[in-house]
C-alpha cells in the first residue's frame, strides 16, 4: 500500500531559518500534541520511516510573537500559525525546536512563507486553508487513524472527494468548500489515506472534536 505522506508539495523556497521558539509560543500547543501522541494519533509508520499528524495554533497573542518570531508582523487578514514541523512525527517530545511559523500562505501559488528552526509540515497548506476560511478558527489538527477515517467515510460525514491528494491546491479548494464559514468541525480526507482534520476556535475545542470521534469509532 503507498503512503502517500510526509513529502513537502509546496514551495518550500521562502525558509528562514533560526534558532528555536520560545517556550512561551508552544506552551499550549505542545501539551496537546504530546496526547496526540500518546493516542498513536500523531506518530510514524515505522516500517516506512515516515511521520504522521501535525497540529497548529493560529498566532494571536503577543506572546506567540516573540524571541526569533519578534520580527514577525501580525497581519489579521493573513494565515498565521505555529506549526509542528516535518517529520516530527517519530518524537515523543517535541521542543522549540520542533515547531516553526508560518508567516503567510498563498493557496493558488503553492507556497508559503516559513520561519524558525524547522520546515513546517507538509500539510500546512490545508491547515492554512482552514484559517483563511473563517478568522474565528484558531486550531488545527490533522490525525491519522484508520478505524475513525472508515468510520468517519462508511458514515458519510464530511469528507473530502477521493480523487484528491494531501498537500495540494486541489485539497486546499476541497477543504474550504467543506469547511465553508464554520467554525469548528471535522472532516475527513478520503483521498489522503487514514487522514483527518479537526478544526475550532481553540485548540481545546479541536482536541474535544478528536477526542469525541476517537472514543465514537474507537472505543468498542
Ligand atoms: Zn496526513
Amino acid at each position: 500500500m503507498p503512503i502517500d505522506e510526509g513529502v513537502i508539495k509546496f514551495d518550500a523556497s521562502q525558509f528562514v531559518e533560526t534558532a528555536a521558539l520560545d517556550d512561551a509560543s508552544i506552551s499550549e500547543i505542545n501539551p496537546i500534541r504530546c496526547t496526540l501522541y500518546e493516542k498513536k494519533l500523531i506518530g510514524e509508520y515505522r516500517d516506512l520511516n515516515i511521520g504522521y499528524g501535525n497540529i497548529s495554533q493560529r498566532m494571536r497573542q503577543p506572546s506567540q510573537f516573540s524571541g526569533v518570531l519578534s520580527n514577525v508582523k501580525p497581519n489579521p487578514l493573513q494565515a498565521q500559525f505555529i506549526i509542528s514541523g516535518t517529520q516530527t512525527g517519530y518524537l515523543d517530545t517535541l521542543t522549540g525546536r520542533h515547531y516553526t511559523c508560518v508567516a503567510s500562505v498563498d493557496l493558488q501559488g503553492n507556497t508559503l512563507q516559513c520561519q524558525g528552526p524547522i520546515m513546517a509540515s507538509s500539510e500546512s497548506l490545508t491547515h492554512g486553508a482552514i484559517y483563511l476560511c473563517n478568522d474565528t478558527i484558531n486550531a488545527v489538527i490533522h490525525i491519522h487513524n484508520k478505524t475513525i477515517w472508515q468510520g468517519m467515510l462508511k458514515d458519510k460525514l464530511k469528507h473530502t472527494p477521493s480523487h484528491i491528494p494531501y498537500g495540494t491546491f486541489e485539497m486546499a479548494q476541497a477543504v474550504q468548500l467543506v469547511v465553508a464559514k464554520q467554525s469548528y468541525g471535522s472532516l475527513a480526507m478520503a483521498g489522503h489515506e487514514d487522514g483527518v482534520m479537526f478544526y475550532g476556535e481553540s485548540l481545546q475545542t479541536a482536541f474535544s472534536l478528536c477526542m469525541d470521534m476517537f472514543e465514537r469509532y474507537t472505543a468498542s
